[in-house]
């Protein structure tokens, strides 16, 4: 420490305010003894820039790594060892390519399946998302390699995601939005935590010293540094006094300058700047001092934790007992995926694979007894000389394995889905081949959840989500039996978005999104609400099929342990995850039908019985309490359920808790809705304002004369004729950029979430603060001064 103090006391004021931003796109600046660190993104592998040297970001270019599967994939393993192996193993190459941190794990509740970045993150649920961000950064720490815990938080659409302001009630914060980030930072300390693009509650997280400070630091214990989102910075002195260290990326300084401005006006004091510097300082000196050459990296090893990672994630949704496959059975293997198959989703998080295997490819690999059609092309257009082709080879065979998905038109960062469909072409096929041969398996790829409408026509259904690069491995493995399905879906599959309460609020904006529903998201609300689903949270087949039996529920207090047995009753090994959750009968508050609160995944050879325990803590049946801000237990009746999944309970054991006393507040007449759910279709402001203790902010659109530099170039290009223009000439440039490219669709849909403040950063302040206030008074109907401005602007003295 105190070296650390030495460090910072020999640095000069300009050189502390230097290290507050990035040297470049992924750098950190070395300034006299600090050295440089490199940020890469993951987080289900390494995205390291191939010109990272030079600090730029030209997404799809990077070294070839490893490339796992993502957070969607893996929290759907429910297995903590194979989220805390696969960070293992990203470990060991971040070492090779000399990375100091990983951007990720990324643990933001899937709030909508329609959030365009849901495959980058676990769960709908916030024990199970934070179990799985614990391990992650467990594993990546354990080997000396920091990660950056993103991104903090409330950002749960793509939607105007750099500008909306997210209006959540506090309880619903700390139950759903805070949990996982909450658990990871207290037992796993990642180096840094990413704070996130929006507002929360009309405060930037880039400037939000309660969440930054209050939360995270004195509330939570984290002790590494606060880094911005790409571009994430509002005010950059504020960003100081609330706890935002480090800039990313660099900005030449632009942002740089209101922090001098800070301390010569007053409004920063040294010991904020130092506060900072000195964290900045620890981080790097920790990171420098992790170089260690004392790993070991063999690619061989890193792609069979792959293989078992995308197995382990896979979820076997439907099987009328036409898997395992046979060796002698003769397959027609159909689907334009089968051939170039989606293994990870698009955006930052892209990696380039060292080395992928398509369900082709490990079908031709294995010998397997098969002819392939290709039946529908990647982008979604009819065509029916590749249908005829596919049914000719389905009708003499005793099985068709059909690779559906959603292509990655479908899904990526930046843009939120439409809808929940699969594409046309695809199903199209499918209803033909079923005329043909109805023996069909259907194997799915897909970042998040889809319809399934078309599952009738199917006997089997085994979702691979994303499987990474092994993914062909996998598939042949699990359709084979090699390996037994194991995973259990970590989110809800709808049969229509239509009755779920948060599509009433999802994604609102322009200017914020509410979030009505408060505790009731995903099966929270579907189980409350009794609606029915396709397949409930936590639902998973097996080959094989496995018996819960002698419950046993011993209380301590207002804990208690929960034991009971699990028997695996079929002629196959195979692993079950067991689920625990909690229900109160009799609530004040309005509370879940039921919440996950532990849950275990075990293997069993044929007949064999296990005896396992799960421990539920204080936490496992609190709430937070307003009146308190804190958590507290309610006196009354508690249900343990045991079950296969939220919808298949076992058994169930009545608990009587003493609580701790703590006064609740009763929301039964305020807000009554909250205490139907299964009634309501709607949740009024007026009713949403009393959980929110204050006045909604009503998010009325802005009108030309109002825009300002994080109003977003959709919003522009309403009523301001040079708003618009402008969006369509970005627009225009962006086409030119992305065509033909895999961004194509993902650029063009990112544009009109973009809000003028990132010209200043994405630009490393070519076009400078003064520049964009130019462009900002021309839309805003004040062309001619405006255009005087932003000719300024790029003059020197201006920037
Ligand atoms: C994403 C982050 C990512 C960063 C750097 C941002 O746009 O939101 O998840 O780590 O870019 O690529």
């Amino acid at each position: 420490m105190d070296n650390i103090k030495n460090i910072v006391d020999s640095l000069s004021t300009e050189q502390k305010i230097n290290l507050c931003s990035g040297q470049d796109f992924w750098h950190t600046l070395a300034v006299g003894d600090v050295p440089s660190v490199l940020m890469t993104d993951g987080p289900h592998g390494l995205r390291k820039e191939a010109n990272e040297a030079k600090g730029v970001n030209i997404m799809g270019k990077s070294e070839l790594a490893t490339c796992f599967p993502p957070a969607v994939t893996l929290a759907s393993s429910w297995d903590k060892e194979v989220a805390h192996d696969v960070a293992d193993a990203i470990a060991s190459e971040a070492h090779l390519q000399n990375i100091g941190t990983v951007l990720g794990p990324g643990t933001n509740i899937k709030r909508s399946p329609l959030c365009g970045r849901n495959f980058e993150y676990f769960s709908e649920d916030p024990y199970l998302a934070g179990e799985m961000a614990t391990n992650y950064i467990l594993g990546m720490q354990e080997n000396h390699i920091g990660c950056s815990l993103k991104h903090f938080c409330a950002n749960n659409q793509e939607f105007n995601r750099m500008s909306i302001d997210t209006i959540v009630d506090e309880r619903t914060l700390r139950e759903i939005y805070l949990p996982a980030f909450e658990k990871a930072v207290k037992v796993a300390q990642p180096y840094q935590v990413m704070c996130s693009y929006n507002k929360l509650n009309g405060t930037y997280l880039s400037d939000n010293y309660k969440m930054l400070t209050k939360i995270l630091r004195e509330e939570w214990g984290f002790k590494g540094i606060v880094v911005s989102d790409w571009g994430a910075v509002n005010d950059r002195a504020e960003g100081i006094r609330a706890g935002l260290d480090l800039e990313m990326p660099g900005t030449n300084g632009i942002n740089n300058k209101f922090i001098k401005k800070g301390l010569e006006d007053g409004t920063l004091t040294m010991d904020d700047l130092d506060r900072v510097v000195t964290r900045l300082v620890e981080y790097a000196l920790k990171c420098e001092n992790d170089k260690y050459e004392n790993y070991s990296y063999d690619y061989k090893t890193s792609h069979k934790v792959a293989i078992r990672a995308a197995e382990s994630g896979a979820v076997l949704l439907k099987n009328d007992n036409i898997l395992p496959l046979k060796k002698e059975e003769k397959i027609a293997l159909i689907g334009g995926l089968a051939e170039e198959s989606r293994y990870q989703g698009s955006g930052s998080s892209k990696i380039c694979p060292q080395n992928l295997v398509s369900v082709l490819d490990a079908f031709k690999n294995e010998g397997a007894n098969f002819e392939y059609a290709k039946g529908y092309k990647i982008k979604d257009v009819a065509d029916a000389d590749l249908i005829n082709e596919a049914c000719n080879i389905a009708k003499t065979a005793d099985k068709v394995v059909l690779v559906l998905g959603l292509t990655p038109d479908y899904e990526a960062e930046g843009y939120d889905r439409d809808h929940l469909n699969l594409p046309v072409n695809q199903t199209t096929l499918l209803s033909a081949l079923y005329k043909v041969n109805q023996n069909i398996v259907v194997v799915l790829q897909m970042g998040s959840v889809i319809s399934t409408k078309w599952m009738t026509e199917t006997k089997a259904v085994l979702n691979t989500y994303l499987g990474g690069e092994a993914v062909g491995e996998a598939t042949y493995n699990l359709l084979y039996g090699i390996t037994n399905p194991s995973g259990k879906l970590a989110e809800t599959f709808p049969l229509t978005l239509d009755n779920y309460l948060v599509s009433k609020y999802f994604p609102m904006g322009p200017i914020n999104v509410q979030y009505r529903e408060s505790i009731f998201v995903g099966y929270r609300y579907y189980d409350s609400a009794k609606v029915e689903v396709a397949f409930p949270f936590g639902y998973g087949l097996s080959y094989t099929t496995f018996d819960y039996s002698n419950l046993n529920v011993v209380q301590n207090g207002n804990t208690a342990k929960v034991t009971f047995d699990i028997t695996n009753t079929g002629s196959v090994k195979g692993k079950e995850v067991a689920q625990v959750y909690v229900k109160q009968i009799d609530s004040v508050i309005f509370k879940a039908d039921k919440e996950l609160k532990g849950f275990i995944k075990v293997e069993l050879d044929p007949g064999e019985t296990k005896t396992v325990t799960i421990e539920l803590d204080e936490r496992a049946f609190s709430y937070y309490n307003v009146k308190k801000d804190g958590w507290a237990i309610e006196k009354g009746t508690y249900q343990i359920l045991v079950g296969a999944s939220s919808r298949d309970i076992k058994f169930d054991k009545t608990i009587e808790l003493e609580g701790d006393g703590t006064e609740n507040i009763d929301y039964r007449e305020l807000a009554p809705s909250y205490y139907s759910i299964d009634k309501v279709d709607e949740i009024s402001i007026e009713e949403f304002s009393k959980i929110y203790g204050n006045t909604v902010p009503s998010g009325a659109m802005l009108k030309k004369g109002e825009y300002h530099i994080n109003t977003t170039l959709g919003e522009v290009s309403e009523d301001s004729w040079f708003g618009h223009f402008l969006y369509k000439v970005i627009l225009f440039g962006g086409k030119i950029v992305g065509k033909n490219t895999e961004n194509e669709t993902m650029i063009i849909r990112s544009i009109p979430n973009m809000p003028f403040r990132s010209f200043v950063q994405f630009t490393g302040g070519l076009l400078s603060h003064h520049s964009v206030d130019g462009l900002m008074m021309m839309i805003n109907g004040h062309f001619f001064k405006g255009l005087g401005r932003l000719f300024n602007g790029m003059r020197k003295k201006y920037r």
